[in-house]
C-alpha cells in the first residue's frame, strides 16, 4: 500500500471543508445557506468532497492509458453499493474535519449522512459483491472498471402493511445524483429486432429500432491511496412516466412493463434474487448494458492502441453472473461484421478474453431464453449463437465419440424443453476461465450443474471463495469495534485484514474482552433505539439479539427459524419461570415481488410477532421483530449489533453468503449448517467457535434420493407437530384460521423440498447450546473475539488478489 496521504494541517483543512461546503450551496445547488434545507446541504458537502478525489480520479485514469498494461472490465446488471458519503470521507481520510467543519457551520455530520439515500441498483448478495470488489480493486490500485445500468428505479421500498409486504417504487433520483458525472459526450446506440441479410460472406442486420446509452460515471474511491476506480452506468434516454397508477393498485409489473418499448430498457431493476423470470424486457435489458459496454472497451481500446490486433494482450472481460452473457456474441458481432475479423480470429479472441462467475447451482435460477424471442430481438445474436453450437458440438463429437447423450446435454440450445437457450453453458463454452464462490460451491458446480464440461475442458473451473471488504463492513459500520481493533493492533487492519488474526494473543486479558463487550452493547443500544423509533418496538440491550437478514427465500429457511421461535415460546408457556435467556429475534429482507410462498413467509413472521410481542408471558423473554425495507445502510445499523447470526440455508443451496462474513467479522457467533462460506469460516476459525448443525450437502443429495418423508419427522417429533399444527390452524392469524395451509402443506405434504423438517431437531438443540453459552458472558466473548481474529482471508481483498493473479492476470498501476 502507499503511504498515508498527508494533509495541510487539520484547522486549514476545516476552514477550506467550510468554505468550499458553502461555495457549493451557493454557485453550484444555488441557495442561500440561511434557508438551505438538509438535502441541499448535503449534496453540497457531497460535491465538496467529490472536488477532493478529482485529481486523484484524473490521474488514476491517466495512468491507466499510458502505461499500457490489461484493463479488467467487470460486467453487472447490478451495483450494490450503499451510502457514497461516509466511504468517500473514510476513503480520503477526512472523516473527522469534515464533521469539524459542518460543526462549525452549525449542522451535523451524523444527520446529513442520514439523509443520504441509499441507492438499491441491486437485488441482494450478488450485488453487493460486485460493491465490494469495485472497493478493492481501487483500493489495489487495478486497471479497469465497473459496467452497470443506471436503473430509474431500483429496488423496491418494502412497506409492511397489516402483517404484509406492500411494495413501492424506489424513484432514487428524487433529489438528483450529486455524486455522478453525466457523460453527454459518450453515447453508443443500441439496436434491437430488424432482420439478417447475407450479402456474399458479410452479414447485415438491418431495420433495427435504436436507443441510446447514456454513460453516467461514479468515482469509486480507493482507501487510503491515490488510486480509484470508476463506475459507469448507462442510461436509456427515456420519455414515458412509470405508471404510479398500477404500482398502487398492488400490479408492480403490470405498472413497469406497460410500455414495453426500448426507452424503458432502464427504467426498473428486476427484483427477482436466485429466481429467473423469462421476460422480453429483461433480455433487452442484458443487451443494452453489454452492447453499450462492448463499445465503451472497444473504443477506449482504440484510443490507447490504435489497432484491434492485440485485444486478447489488453483487455479481460468478467461476467458477474449470467446476466451479462450476450457480450460473447455481441463482440463475436462487432470484430466481424464491422472490423473484418474472420470467424476463428474472433472466437479466438473471444475464448482468451472472457471469464465467468457462476452464482447458484440451482435450476430455478439458470437463464434459459426461448429462442424465439432471442430470433426476434437479436436475430443476428441467435445466429452466432448456433454457429457457435455448431463449432462446439462438432468439436466434442469429436473428442468423445463414444458418449451417446453428451451431444444434446451440453448444446447450447435445449431441444427438449421448448427450444431455449442456455446462457450458462454459452458462458462456460466461451470463457477461459469459470468460477464459483465458495470452495463446496465450485465442487458441487463440476460435479453436478457442469459435470460434462469439466470433463471437455478440465482445466476451466476454479474457486473464488468471496469475500467482502473491510472498510464499509468494519471500519464504516462499527466505529465502536473499530476503535477497539486499533488500540490494540493499530490501524493498518483495513487494508491488510489478516492482521486481525493479532487480537488471538489478547483473548485472556479480561479488559480487552470488557472493551469488545462494551463496542458490542453500544452497536446493540444504537440498534435499539432505532426499533423503538421507527418501529415503535422496545427491546433490551441485554438480550441475546439473534439476526437473520437477507432475501426471503424458501432455500434460506427463514421458515426454519420460525419454527423454533414458536418452539420457544410453547416452551415458555409451559414453563414461565424457569431461568430463560431473553432473546430478541430480529428479521429483516424482502421478497420477489410475485413470490408468494416467500411474501407468506413475511407474513407468518409479523404474525407471530403480534402474538409473541403481545403475551405478558413473553416479556423481557422473547421478542420477534421484523424490521422492513433491508438495505445496505441498515445491514451496517443490524449487523455490529448482532450476537447471533442466522446462516441456516440447506446444505448445497447457498452458494456462499457473505453476510455470514459480515457478521462474524462484527463479533457475532454464527449458528449454521456446512453451506457455501460457513465451510471455509469454520476451518479458519475452528469448530469449537461456531455452532454447526443439520446435515451436509451429501446426507441432503442421499435423502432426496433415497425419498425423503418429511411427515414422518411431523409424526414423530411432538415439538415440532405442535409448531406446525399451531401455524396450520390458526394459532397466530386467529382471524383466519387457515391462512397458512398452504404453507403448512408445501412443508408436510408436499416434500418438504428444502428438508426443513429434517434439521429442525438438531437445529432446535444446538439453539439450547447457544443458551448455555450465552449465560458464560466471558467464555461467550472470548468465541466472538476469535471469530474476529479469524476473518483475514475472508477480505474482498482476497478475494480480488486471487481473480487479479488467476484469472484476469493484471497488476496494479504505477501512481
Ligand atoms: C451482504 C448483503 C446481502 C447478502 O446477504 P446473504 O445473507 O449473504 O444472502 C444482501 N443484501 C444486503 C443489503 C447485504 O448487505
Amino acid at each position: 500500500m502507499s503511504a498515508p496521504i498527508l494533509y495541510a494541517s487539520p484547522t486549514l483543512s476545516v476552514e477550506a471543508l467550510k468554505h468550499s461546503i458553502a461555495y457549493k450551496l451557493m454557485f453550484t445547488i444555488g441557495k442561500d445557506p440561511a434557508i438551505a434545507n438538509k438535502h441541499e446541504w448535503l449534496n453540497a458537502t457531497l460535491l465538496a468532497v467529490r472536488d477532493r478525489m478529482v485529481e486523484r480520479w484524473l490521474r488514476s485514469n491517466r495512468a491507466q492509458l499510458s502505461q499500457d498494461v490489461r484493463q479488467v472490465y467487470y460486467l453487472s446488471m447490478e451495483f450494490l453499493l450503499g451510502r457514497t458519503l461516509s466511504n468517500a470521507l473514510l476513503a480520503i481520510g477526512i472523516y473527522e474535519d469534515t464533521r469539524a467543519a459542518l460543526d462549525g457551520m452549525g449542522l451535523s455530520l451524523d444527520e446529513l449522512l442520514q439523509e443520504e439515500n441509499d441507492p438499491g441498483l441491486g437485488n441482494g448478495g450478488l450485488g453487493r459483491l460486485a460493491a465490494c470488489f469495485l472497493d478493492s480493486m481501487a483500493t489495489m490500485a487495478l486497471p479497469g472498471r465497473g459496467y452497470g445500468i443506471r436503473y430509474e428505479y431500483g429496488m423496491f421500498k418494502q412497506n409492511i402493511i397489516a402483517g404484509q409486504q406492500a411494495e413501492s417504487p424506489d424513484y432514487w433520483l428524487e433529489y438528483g445524483n450529486a455524486w455522478e458525472f453525466p457523460r453527454h459526450g459518450t453515447r453508443y446506440k443500441v439496436r434491437f429486432g430488424g432482420r439478417v441479410q447475407q450479402e456474399g460472406a458479410k452479414t447485415h442486420w438491418l431495420e433495427t429500432e435504436e436507443v441510446l446509452a447514456c454513460a453516467y460515471d461514479q468515482i469509486i474511491p480507493g482507501y487510503d491511496t491515490d488510486a480509484t476506480n470508476t463506475l459507469r452506468l448507462w442510461s436509456a434516454q427515456a420519455s414515458n412516466e412509470i405508471n404510479l397508477g398500477k404500482f398502487n393498485q398492488g400490479d408492480y409489473f403490470a405498472a413497469v412493463e406497460d410500455k414495453n418499448y426500448s426507452e424503458n430498457v432502464s427504467r426498473v431493476l428486476y427484483p427477482d434474487d436466485s429466481t429467473y423470470s423469462g421476460r422480453e424486457l429483461r433480455l433487452r435489458q442484458e443487451y443494452f448494458l453489454v452492447s453499450a459496454t462492448v463499445q465503451d472497451i472497444l473504443h477506449r481500446h482504440w484510443l490507447m492502441h490504435q489497432t484491434y490486433e492485440n485485444l486478447t494482450d489488453k483487455i479481460a472481460i468478467h461476467l458477474n453472473d449470467t446476466h451479462p452473457v450476450l457480450a460473447i456474441p455481441e463482440l463475436m458481432r462487432v470484430v466481424i461484421d464491422e472490423h473484418q475479423f474472420s470467424w476463428l480470429e474472433a472466437w479466438k479472441v473471444v475464448c482468451q478474453v472472457f471469464s465467468y462467475t457462476n452464482h447458484t447451482l440451482m435450476s430455478e435460477a439458470l437463464e434459459t431464453w426461448p429462442v424465439e424471442m432471442l430470433g426476434k430481438i437479436l436475430p443476428r445474436h441467435l445466429q452466432i449463437i448456433f454457429e457457435i453450437n455448431d463449432h462446439f458440438l462438432t468439436g466434442v463429437q469429436a473428442a468423445f465419440p463414444d458418449d451417446s447423450g453428451l451431444l444434446a446435454r451440453v448444446s447450447i440450445i435445449d431441444e427438449h424443453n421448448g427450444r431455449m437457450v442456455r446462457m450458462a453453458w454459452l458462458a462456460v463454452i466461451a470463457s477461459h476461465k469459470v468460477n464459483g464462490v465458495s470452495e463446496l460451491h465450485s465442487d458441487l458446480m463440476v460435479q453436478s450443474l457442469f459435470a460434462d464440461f469439466a470433463r471437455i475442458y478440465p482445466d476451466r473451473f476454479c474457486n473464488k471463495t468471496n469475500g467482502v471488504t473491510p472498510r464499509r463492513w468494519l471500519a464504516l459500520a462499527n466505529p465502536a469495534l473499530s476503535a477497539v481493533l486499533d488500540e490494540t493492533i493499530g490501524q493498518t487492519w483495513r487494508t491488510d485484514l489478516s492482521q486481525l488474526g493479532e487480537i488471538t494473543g489478547h483473548r485472556d486479558y479480561p479488559t480487552f474482552i470488557n472493551s469488545v463487550q462494551q463496542a458490542k452493547f453500544t452497536n446493540k443500544q444504537n440498534l435499539a433505539r432505532y426499533l423503538a423509533t421507527k418501529l415503535n418496538v422496545v427491546v433490551s440491550p441485554a438480550a441475546l439479539f439473534d439476526v437473520q437478514i437477507k432475501r426471503i427465500h424458501e432455500y434460506k429457511r427463514q421458515l426454519l427459524n420460525v419454527l423454533h421461535i414458536i418452539t420457544r415460546y410453547n416452551r415458555i408457556k409451559a414453563n414461565p419461570d424457569a431461568d430463560w435467556v431473553p432473546r430478541v429475534n430480529i428479521f429483516a429482507g424482502k421478497a420477489a415481488s410475485a413470490y408468494y410462498i416467500a411474501k407468506q413467509v413475511i407474513h407468518l413472521i409479523n404474525d407471530v410477532a403480534a402474538v409473541v410481542n403481545n403475551d405478558p408471558l413473553m416479556r423481557n423473554r422473547l421478542k420477534v421483530v421484523f424490521i422492513p425495507n433491508y438495505s445496505v445502510s441498515l445491514a451496517q445499523l443490524i449487523i455490529p449489533a448482532a450476537d447471533l447470526s442466522e446462516q441456516i440455508s440447506l446444505a448445497g443451496t447457498e452458494a456462499s453468503g457473505t453476510s455470514n462474513m459480515k457478521f462474524a467479522l462484527n463479533g457475532a457467533l454464527t449458528i449454521g449448517t456446512l453451506d457455501g462460506a460457513n465451510i471455509e469460516m469454520r476451518q479458519h476459525m475452528g469448530e469449537e467457535n461456531i455452532f454447526i448443525f443439520g446435515n451436509t450437502a451429501e446426507q441432503v443429495e442421499a435423502l432426496r434420493v433415497g425419498g425423503y418423508n418429511p411427515h414422518q419427522y411431523y409424526e414423530q417429533d411432538p415439538e415440532l407437530h405442535l409448531a406446525l399444527t399451531q401455524i396450520a390452524t390458526g394459532v397466530f392469524s386467529p382471524g383466519e384460521s387457515n391462512r397458512y395451509s398452504n404453507l403448512f402443506d408445501s412443508l408436510v405434504n408436499l416434500g418438504d423440498h428444502y428438508q426443513l423438517l429434517a434439521d429442525y431437531r438438531s437445529y432446535v438443540d444446538t439453539q439450547d447450546k447457544v443458551d448455555a453459552l450465552y449465560r458464560q458472558r466471558e467464555e461467550w466473548t472470548k468465541r466472538a473475539v476469535s471469530n474476529i481474529a479469524s476473518m483475514g482471508y475472508f477480505s474482498s481483498d482476497r478475494t480480488i488478489q486471487e481473480y487479479a493473479d488467476e484469472i484476469w492476470k493484471v497488476k496494479p498501476i504505477r501512481l
